[in-house]
């Protein structure tokens, strides 16, 4: 048996493939689950890493799946240049004041400074809005809805992290402009509802969709909606993606300028400036998945984005079996991978020659693939496979007549239950607290707070302080110790109704207003 050392290392273990557990280093853990399932390379610029193969292959996954739904919902995809002049970066002062601090800046090519410095998209509203000023000129030009896939870069000076915090990152940026508040409203909820869907059916990770505070809206926004995710291991909250309506602030005349003739005006002199939102969801989405499913062995896959889905190991070949019989039985496992595949699953055989079945079975369990067939001569007899899944380890033979569906219908169980488990586990650490004595204890316990809000942005603040404190003192890159507002969850009647006027906000004694998530986060 593994025998536990005090810094969490496991001693003489092969069942143990992480080498760190979980619970007891758990950036540790997640580092080595990244670089064992072959997901992440490091990489020479710090805060920059190497996306391998089989991490890509979940973000294809995701942007095929969202591409599709943004492109029935009307958008188009575009692109625009990564580099934006300062004069134009610079004109949104509440956006520039969020954004300045991690802003990249391109100062020389060659041997010869450049007359200006030029700054690398942190994200694109400054780049693209002046275009939108170009190329509205009617209301009959709206919506206008373009997207882009590419990517962006944040200096950013906290710890990084792989796919969570990431100096470059990968992700979608959509920039919306509409007529009406209305129109611009519905589709801020819109597109939170398709990250919810990438989190909760893709992933199998539950998110709570609701509105950021005041103090950790998008900058130079008009408010920001989020899904927050959980990592119940640290207790930390996650923003998993956000949908912003940047209301008029981008095109009002001293901005970007953006208006067309009010179509509702009867004199014709009329100008509606247009409303606006952008959306973005980034590779983060990667970092959260792993976090949330791997275990002790590796990474844990949800079925619909894993890229090999079953994998087929034959068994029961020792040095005494002939020729004929380990032709017979890895021809039995070809036929079966074919025959999966044309039920649409992504099955693979590995006929790897000079490894044990053993060493198999801990590869691709470090690679989390969802399910294992297992075929020996006895099951070849039988006309049968031991399937094995990965989440679970529940082993269990199933006949090979039929075996599309039932594989199939496997699949959809193990995604299925993932989400459940991890919804759970969401679920029983979201603590309703209205005594301000019960909140430090509660983040302490790895929970989340739900607490009625006063939404007054002294009291966050306040709140941060105090709920830091108590803990040991950090060092500034680490992630904070004191708790933020996550998100003010929309779905408000799961918890006992708030009585205007009566319910205090625990931290101030102010009138509170609605159900708040404070939690420390990443
Ligand atoms: P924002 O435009 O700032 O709202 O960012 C959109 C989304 O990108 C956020 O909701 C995060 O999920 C994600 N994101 C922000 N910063 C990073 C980062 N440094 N690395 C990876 N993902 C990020
Ligand atoms: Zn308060």
């Amino acid at each position: 048996a593994a025998k536990e050392k005090d810094d969490g290392k496991i001693e003489g273990a092969v069942q143990i493939a992480i080498g760190v557990k979980k619970e007891v280093d758990f950036p540790g853990w997640y580092t080595n689950v990244l670089i064992k399932a072959d997901m992440l390379d490091y990489y020479s610029v710090s805060g920059c890493y190497i996306l391998k193969p089989w991490s890509y292959s979940i973000w294809e996954e995701i942007t095929q799946w969202f591409n599709a739904e943004i492109k029935e919902l009307g958008v188009q995809n575009s692109y625009f240049p990564m580099f934006v002049s300062q004069k134009v970066l610079e004109r949104e002062k509440d956006h520039i004041e969020g954004f300045s601090p991690e802003v990249a800046w391109v100062t020389r090519a060659g041997n010869s400074d450049l007359e200006e410095p030029i700054a690398i998209r942190p994200t694109s509203e400054t780049a693209m809005y002046p275009y939108y000023a170009k190329w509205i000129k009617s209301h009959r030009d709206l919506p206008l809805k373009l997207n882009q896939w590419n990517s962006v870069v944040r200096w950013e000076f906290k710890n990084p992290q792989p796919f969570l915090r990431t100096r470059e990152f990968l992700w979608q940026e959509g920039h919306t402009a509409f007529l009406t508040q209305a129109e611009a409203d519905t589709e801020v909820r819109q597109i939170l509802d398709l990250y919810r869907r990438v989190y909760e059916e893709l992933l199998a990770v539950p998110v709570i969709a609701g509105v950021k505070s005041e103090k950790e809206k998008f900058a130079g926004g008009l408010y920001t909606t989020t899904v927050e995710g959980f990592i119940p291991t640290s207790g930390r909250g996650i923003q998993g993606a956000t949908s912003h309506c940047l209301g008029q602030n981008f095109s009002r005349p001293e901005m970007f300028n953006i208006f067309v003739e009010d179509p509702n005006d009867p004199t014709g002199q009329g100008k509606t400036y247009v409303w606006q939102n952008s959306w973005g969801l980034s590779t983060r989405t990667i970092g959260v998945m792993v976090m949330v499913h791997g275990d002790n062995q590796g990474l844990v896959l949800p079925p619909r984005v894993a890229s090999v889905q079953v994998v087929i190991v034959p068994c029961g070949i020792t040095a005494k079996t002939t020729d004929e019989s380990r032709a017979k039985i890895n021809d039995a496992c070809e036929e079966l991978a074919k025959t999966l595949k044309k039920s649409g699953i992504r099955a693979k055989a590995d006929l790897r020659e000079g490894y044990t079945p053993g060493y198999k079975f801990n590869d691709w369990e470090q690679k989390g693939v969802p399910l294992r067939l297992e075929i020996g001569p006895n099951d070849i007899a039988k006309q049968q496979t031991l399937t094995v899944r990965r989440d679970t380890g529940v082993k269990n033979p199933v006949g090979l007549a039929d075996i599309g569906p039932t594989v199939s219908a496997l699949l959809d169980t193990i995604q299925s239950e993932m989400y459940s488990r991890a919804k759970a586990t969401y679920d029983s650490s979201l603590k309703e607290v209205t005594r301000w004595d019960d909140v430090v204890p509660t983040l302490d316990n790895k929970c989340v707070v739900v607490m009625p809000w006063c939404e007054v942005e002294e009291c966050e603040d306040d709140i941060k302080e105090r709920s830091g404190r108590a803990s040991e003192p950090q060092d500034e890159r680490a992630p904070s110790a004191g708790a933020k507002s996550l998100a003010i969850p929309f779905d408000q009647v799961r918890w006992s109704p708030i009585v205007p006027g009566k319910t205090k906000c625990p931290a101030c004694g102010k009138d509170a207003k609605r159900w708040t998530m404070f939690g420390r986060s990443y």
